[in-house]
């Protein structure tokens, strides 16, 4: 299903698993090939302590914006066959290892709640590994609905544990 006109989506990508920095690489090159789909811009990449089970390698994260036609959930459709792509394992543990995880955290200004879609994702106000690479490509007094200004929750979070990658 698609819409007439395009919105700007926010995606986090995530990765530990079968060397996580070209895992995110090679997804956000497969986003750029995706209709009708423009990735606008990435962020650069971060290293991550894991959350939850710490006997688990780090994380490489990034977020990317895009315009698209979609309507959300054919956005996710095409994000989740991104992932099956990357062969991830699904019904594994909850918030273990992954080689490629992509969340719609933002999609236009929508709040969506349905059984597939919670939108904006539920958990990212509470993350640096989300906000942080948000802020290097979104406007800082972007609103978050129901959440609050990027710059603001930024300010909540503390950034240990979490290091940008150097090209
Ligand atoms: P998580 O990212 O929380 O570790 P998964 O990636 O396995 O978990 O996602 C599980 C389910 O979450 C998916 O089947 C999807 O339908 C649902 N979901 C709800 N909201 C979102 C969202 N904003 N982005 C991606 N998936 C979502
Ligand atoms: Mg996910």
């Amino acid at each position: 299903m698609s819409r007439d006109r395009s919105l700007t989506a926010y995606v986090g990508l995530g990765s530990n698993m079968e060397n996580p920095r070209r895992q995110v690489e090679s997804a956000l090159e497969e986003l750029k090939a995706l209709r009708p789909i423009t990735l606008l811009k990435h962020s650069s990449l971060y290293r991550t302590r894991p959350l939850g089970p710490q006997n688990q390698p780090y994380f490489i994260n990034a977020v990317a914006s895009l315009a698209t036609t979609l309507d959300a959930e054919a956005l996710l459709d095409q994000l989740q066959a991104l992932e099956q792509a990357h062969r991830r394992e699904r019904g594994g543990l909850h918030w273990g290892p992954r080689t490629l995880d992509l969340d719609l955290l933002l999609y236009g200004g929508m709040s969506i709640d349905t059984p597939r879609l919670s939108v904006p994702h539920p958990e990212m106000a509470k993350r640096a590994f989300v906000l942080l690479p948000m802020s290097e490509i979104a406007p800082p007094d972007m609103e978050i609905p129901g959440m609050g200004r990027l710059q603001d929750l930024l300010l909540k979070l503390s950034g240990e544990g979490i290091e940008r990658v150097d090209r």
